[in-house]
């Protein structure tokens, strides 16, 4: 199990995150980003995608 914690003070819900691991992050109908604090170890690669290229640089996954 993997956390995951987005800063929502950086986020500016472009949703690329949204694209690399689907599973985790969505744009709810606002438009807004949501995602799950929690994943299985099986989304670490896509998380890992997300931080990457998530322009803001507000994804952190939690040790
Ligand atoms: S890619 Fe970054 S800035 Fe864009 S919605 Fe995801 S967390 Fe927010």
């Amino acid at each position: 199990m993997i956390k995951i914690n987005v800063d929502m003070d950086k986020c500016q819900h472009y949703g690329q995150c949204v694209f690399e691991a689907p599973n985790v992050f969505r744009l709810n109908d606002d438009d807004k980003l949501e995602y799950h604090a929690t994943a299985e170890d099986s989304e670490r690669d896509n998380v890992q995608a997300a931080i990457d290229v998530c322009p803001m640089q507000a994804i952190f996954i939690v040790d």
